[in-house]
């Protein structure tokens, strides 16, 4: 008990504690448990209630639930048949019950010695000698013991630390922390929401009466208050963000026309209405003075690139740069040649930079950028490196965004403030800058993602950016038929391509995912390229995997886009972006390894001109249940919202967003699909009292957050 004490107080104060042993061990095993300060302790909340608060008649006791009873022992002896075991007999006058130990110390067997009174928590069953009860918890009363007023709580622990001592260690930091409501009452009250500090207290020690069933089901108003103030921390912390950012400086593109309009007249296809709308949104936010942070979402095939493209040429209009990062080599080459397409006969002058470039050819690259005769650099994430230095960046394009993870998303925010201090400086040529004052400009920031984002999310996490939505395809597309074929079936399947590949299409054959060994892919790689190079001999096979240099990859990529191969051995380098129309057929091998999304992604490579397109999902037989579902999702839907949405209810939002890798739980308590009326209501809490509350603002975040800056952040 004494070492719990102490160690409380090592939490409560831990610069002044010398360090010793026991306390690093207790600090350890609370860490465990994601406890580091008081208030973890205080939202450390307890799986389950046990009921202390009454005895039982042992007479009356219900069979199958746990209950207390109280009695005096009868009868207390060590039996050996069928097991060692003390076997103590208690009544109560209203009856009689048996307790069994398999494991006890001598000084319990003494504790339970004929005579002594005792209280004994645990379930009943029906044994040889009437009701029994196996371990029961108990203690001797020594005296008139009052019965404990509060359910008894029972929290998620850890080997090593008892219930009790995390108990005591609870209720020791309930009695030291503040807590005082932070919520303003004029957003409490419409609500209708519990107070804080009663809504804690009630969870902790919830009273006798209290409903059991709700408080299970995290519906309790106690539970709804703790849910609601996570919720409000999420949001005021990114609506924070998003108000920060409406009072940085930003350069104004304004729309002067000419090349947009050109661009458009040369387009082999006019726009959808849904394309013109987000860049017309896009182009709004870019006549700003303060950065545009804006998430342009499209299914696989929506036609992104243009709207990207439009965007780029108004920087270009405008005297200012434009920067176009991929998460591929693949993809970024892609874009660059797309771009060159479009925009050099309008006599725009575009740059290529990546990581995997010949040096002589990347400073080649770095000094266009740099003295401002490249308008438009297309590249990885090469471009966003330290020594890349914009003449005058004005507009950041992300694709697939969604690749880089909630981490990465935050770093890039900041890049964008690192850029902004290159730009202007850069050469130090001192050019005056529009109406810049002493502040320093931002580039304007456009994200793309064919992930469909399920609204739950865009308005928690994706809550510190504007959206736009491309919510229609290009006219024409047929849908993919998607296909599920047993791996048994694999012959049929090599005809299929065959002749797919004779009538003048192209195919895609992916190969298995294989998440142990990058070398183990490659091998399956390199061994399916070589058995269907000579299943096909007067086919053209191509291969392309993460291993080849970027020459070659795209040398490969180019060839299988101008037709000279007819069918691409893949890995997972193309699963995103590619976009080669003639390929109709695509086969992915061992398909229950992908995740929903990423199937959804390879399928997309297809159905990308007008031809009938067929994607086959070829399966290894016996199919695990999760494997058979994802697999019917993909087969049921072709619309990238619905399997996002099944995505993220399979997965979490954690492991969706992809910030797996912190392994920090992103919401704790609240549930996205079952608490949407609180996400709604703490996103209207959060802007109001920003405006008007900012001081309990910062102290529900100071709360919550505990010197985290970002709630994304673990
Ligand atoms: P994504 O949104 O997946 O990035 P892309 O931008 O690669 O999609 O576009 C997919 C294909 O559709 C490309 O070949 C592109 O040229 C074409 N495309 C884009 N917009 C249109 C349109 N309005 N009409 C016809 N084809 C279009
Ligand atoms: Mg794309």
């Amino acid at each position: 008990m004494k070492r719990v004490r102490r160690a409380a107080k090592a939490l409560a104060a831990p610069a002044r504690t010398a360090p010793d042993a026991s306390h690093a061990l207790l600090r350890a095993k609370l860490a465990r448990l994601g406890i580091h300060r008081d208030f973890d302790l205080v939202l450390h909340l307890p799986l389950r209630y046990e009921d202390e608060t009454r005895i039982v008649p042992i007479r009356e006791v219900p069979p199958g639930s746990p209950v207390q009873v109280e009695g005096t022992v009868l009868d207390s002896k060590i039996v050996f048949r069928p097991r060692r075991q003390l076997v103590v007999r208690i009544g109560d006058g209203s009856g009689e019950i048996t307790l069994r130990f398999f494991n006890f110390y001598p000084s319990q067997q003494k504790a339970l010695a004929p005579g002594a009174r005792l209280r004994a928590f645990g379930e009943v069953r029906t044994g040889m000698l009437g009701g029994e009860m196996t371990h029961p918890r108990f203690h001797v009363l020594h005296g008139e013991e009052p019965l404990p007023v509060a359910l008894t709580p029972i929290y998620p622990t850890t080997a090593g630390l008892s219930q009790g001592a995390l108990r005591r260690m609870i209720g020791e930091a309930l009695g030291r922390t503040g807590l005082d409501e932070t919520l303003p009452e004029a957003t409490r009250e419409p609500l209708g929401l519990e107070g804080f500090s009663a809504a804690v207290t009630a969870l902790h020690r919830p009273a006798p009466d209290a409903d059991e069933r709700s408080l299970a089901s995290r519906t309790h108003p106690s539970w709804r208050r703790i849910k609601f103030d996570e919720l409000l921390a999420q949001q005021l912390s990114m609506r924070k963000h998003y108000r920060e950012r409406k009072a940085k400086r930003a350069r104004q593109l304004a729309p002067a026309g000419a090349l947009v309009r050109a661009m458009l007249d040369h387009l082999p296809f006019r726009l959808t209405r849904a394309q013109i709308r987000v860049w017309s949104e896009i182009g709004a936010d870019l006549a700003q003075a303060h950065p545009m942070h804006r998430l342009l979402q499209g299914d696989v095939g929506s036609g992104k690139t243009v709207v990207a493209a439009l965007a780029c040429l108004r920087a270009v209009e405008n005297g200012v740069q434009a920067a176009v990062m991929a998460p591929t080599e693949i993809l970024a080459e892609q874009h660059y040649r797309k771009f060159r397409d479009w925009l050099s006969p309008l006599g725009i002058a575009l740059t290529w930079l990546t990581g995997g470039q010949p040096r002589k050819q990347r400073e080649a690259a770095l000094d266009a950028i740099a003295s401002g005769a490249t308008q438009i650099a297309v590249g990885t994430h090469a471009l966003f490196q330290e020594q890349v230095q914009f003449r005058s960046l004005a507009l950041a394009i992300v694709d697939e965004q969604h690749r880089f993870g909630v981490e990465q998303r935050l770093a890039l925010r900041s890049k964008g403030e690192a850029g902004s201090k290159g730009e202007g400086r850069s050469k130090g040529e001192g050019r005056p800058k529009s109406g810049g004052g002493a502040r320093t400009e931002e580039p304007h920031l456009l994200m793309m993602s064919a992930t469909p984002i399920p609204r739950t999310l865009s308005m928690s996490y994706y809550a510190d950016l504007d959206l736009s939505v491309i919510d229609e395809p290009p006219p024409g597309r047929r849908p993919v038929m998607t296909k599920l074929v047993a791996d048994s079936r694999r012959q049929e399947v090599v005809r299929r391509i065959r002749e797919a590949c004779r009538a003048g299409h192209q195919a895609y054959w992916v190969c298995p995912l294989i998440e142990e060994s990058d070398a183990l892919q490659l091998k399956t790689a390199l061994e399916t390229h070589a058995a269907l190079t000579s299943e096909f001999p007067d086919l053209r096979v191509g291969l392309v995997h993460g291993r080849m240099s970027s020459e070659e990859k795209a040398g490969v990529m180019s060839a299988f886009a101008a037709g000279a191969v007819h069918l691409l051995v893949a890995t997972t380098v193309i699963e995103v972006g590619v976009d080669i129309p003639n390929a109709a057929l695509m086969v992915i091998e061992h398909a229950e390894r992908f995740g929903l999304a990423q199937l959804h992604q390879l399928r997309g490579r297809v159905g990308r001109g007008a031809a009938e397109s067929v994607c086959i999902l070829l399966y290894q037989n016996p199919l695990g249940e999760a494997a058979r579902r994802r697999l019917r999702v993909v087969y049921e839907s072709a619309d990238g919202f619905e399997i996002a949405r099944q995505d993220l209810l399979a997965r979490g939002p954690g492991e969706y967003l992809g910030s797996r890798q912190s392994g920090a739980p992103l919401l704790r308590f609240a549930d996205l699909e079952q608490d949407q009326d609180l996400l709604a209501a703490a996103r209207q809490v959060a802007e109001r009292m920003l405006r008007d509350f900012p001081e309990a603002a910062q102290r529900h975040l100071d709360r919550w957050l505990g010197g985290r800056s970002d709630f994304l952040k673990a």
